[in-house]
């Protein structure tokens, strides 16, 4: 019999938290987990959830237009903010219980607090402790915004979306996901949207082709894209307005200025560092293969070790974890970071999986990349001038396909099913053997015969 009062603690219910506690408590184990904020973590909150169902919203404007060339005689719509949000908050509501009873049913005890670390097995919420025979850190990331002055004038994706009033004019500052998906709907719902970004372009780490196609394409979209500039300071006027100095010396006038300049790991005044635990330099936990910290009672998962900032990484991370733990020795393995699909919600949709095309040629002797870009069939009719990428990279070597990449419209959707294929090992040849679906925009992954670029030359 256990002297501990649990055989696992977990601190924090976002995605990787909820999923281990789950799983573990559905095979008998004795589980806790503590939460001191929002059932299901960011994905639910203030992440992944609430900014598709804001990215759903933010196409309408356009759906609105294309329309009428298929014959449907809309006029401006107005559009209302509070009916978002409210409906949003509704829905968020709604998924907070699902997560509360999830976790209720599969046994595990749900503990509402700030789980602080005292020592390699126990744990404390407010004036109560808890001992435990493993710990599992899951308290994922808060986002970092660099120390300019005005810094307590601007937002986060923390406060977005639940704005008391639509901003008509937004900057927002950052080049990655966060920053190039919330340019995209802050556009579509109709404010005037400047997006900052400080290198020469953005969504650094992406192929370099769709980073330039997708930069195109939100120009189209009446995204003011201005790169190689940064912020100076922030000034709140009487008017409410903020005056934003730029790095190149001009202001702008704005109503909303939000920071998507990265994430931060949850690890301040958790007490890792006292109990032992080694951290890296920007406070993100260090494990190895099987999620164990230096302290080898305590694990961590998901964004607070910094290594895919993904949910359906945390949950693989989560449901890995429990298999080592608890499970039968031919579950156990470690997660695999191969071939990890991942969209962003721009508009137009990236999707991609695999190598970039400037990471094959570094990695393979000789490459053949194929490429192509068109105006989809529905454009033809709704007058929009978006057009579609789709590429595919392959190692002539092993004909294998080694990266996809495609943005346009559900090119989210459309990569899982790629992912399935490269995970399976698929070859080029595999993919021209494959009969298309007709008419479609996927259809092109089966249909590009002809390479665009081969290295060498
Ligand atoms: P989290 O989900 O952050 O959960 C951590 C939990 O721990 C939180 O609930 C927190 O309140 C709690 N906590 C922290 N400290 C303590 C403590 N001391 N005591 C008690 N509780 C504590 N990923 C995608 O895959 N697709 C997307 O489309 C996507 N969109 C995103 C959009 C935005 C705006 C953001 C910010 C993120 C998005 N992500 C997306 C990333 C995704 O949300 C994260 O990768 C995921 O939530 C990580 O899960 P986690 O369990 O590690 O942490
Ligand atoms: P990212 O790390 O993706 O991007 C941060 C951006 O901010 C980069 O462009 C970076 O520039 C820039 N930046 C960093 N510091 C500064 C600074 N001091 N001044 C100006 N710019 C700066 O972070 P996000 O916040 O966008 O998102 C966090 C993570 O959440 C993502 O990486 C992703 O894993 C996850 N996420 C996933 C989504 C999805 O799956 N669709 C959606 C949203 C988030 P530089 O490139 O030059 O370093």
């Amino acid at each position: 019999m256990s002297t501990f009062d649990f055989d696992l603690f977990v601190i924090g219910a976002g995605s990787g938290g909820v999923r281990a506690a789950r799983m573990a408590a559905a095979q008998g184990v004795r589980v806790a987990i503590v939460e001191d904020r929002y059932m299901g973590g960011t994905c639910v909150n203030v992440g992944c959830v609430p900014k598709k169902l804001y990215v759903y919203a933010s196409h309408y404007r356009e759906q609105f237009e294309e329309a009428r060339g298929f014959g449907w005689n809309t006029s401006e719509v107005p559009f209302d903010w509070e009916v978002l949000r409210e409906n949003k908050k509704n829905e968020i509501k709604r998924l907070n219980g699902i997560y509360q009873t999830l976790l209720d049913n599969s046994g595990a005890q749900i503990i509402e607090g700030r789980g602080r670390v005292i020592d390699p097995n126990t744990v404390a919420v407010g004036d109560k402790q808890y001992s435990a025979e493993r710990i599992l850190i899951a308290t994922g990331g808060w986002p970092s915004v660099p120390d300019v002055p005005g810094k307590e004038h601007v937002l986060t994706s923390n406060e977005i979306f639940d704005l008391d009033s639509f901003p008509q004019r937004v900057l927002i500052v950052g080049g990655g996901y966060i920053a190039v998906e919330f340019a995209g709907i802050f556009a579509g719902l109709g404010a005037k949207t400047t997006q900052l970004y400080r290198g020469d372009l953005f969504l650094r780490g992406f192929d370099q082709e769709v980073r330039e196609f997708v930069a195109e394409e939100m120009i189209k979209k009446h995204v003011d894209l201005r790169f190689n500039l940064n912020v100076e300071k922030v000034d709140k006027l009487e008017s409410g307005e903020l005056s934003v100095t730029l790095t190149d010396g001009t202001t702008m006038l704005t109503d909303a200025v939000l920071y998507a300049t990265g994430r931060h790991a949850n690890t301040q005044g958790l007490g890792l560092e006292d109990a032992g635990v080694s951290l890296q330099d920007n406070g993100s936990v260090i494990v190895n293969d099987y999620f164990q910290t230096s302290v080898p009672s305590i694990y961590a998962l998901g964004d607070v070790i910094d290594r895919v900032q993904l949910t359906p990484v945390a949950l693989a991370e989560g449901m890995m974890l429990v298999k080592h733990l608890y499970g039968s020795e031919e579950e156990k393995s470690a997660v695999s970071y191969d071939l990890i699909p991942t969209a962003v919600f721009s508009q137009p949709n990236i999707g991609t999986v695999g190598l970039t095309e400037e990471q094959a040629r570094d990695q393979y002797a000789e490459i053949s990349v194929y490429s192509s870009s068109f105006r989809a069939l529905k454009h033809t009719l709704s007058g929009m001038e978006e057009r579609t990428l789709m590429k595919m990279i392959v190692d002539r070597s092993t004909d294998h396909v080694v990266g996809v990449h495609m943005v346009g419209s559900e090119a989210g959707e459309i990569i899982q099913g790629i992912a399935v294929a490269l995970k399976a090992g698929a070859t080029k040849a595999t993919f021209d053997q494959t009969i298309g679906v007709h008419p479609t925009a996927a259809e092109e992954f089966v249909t590009m015969r002809t390479p665009t670029r081969t290295y060498p030359q």
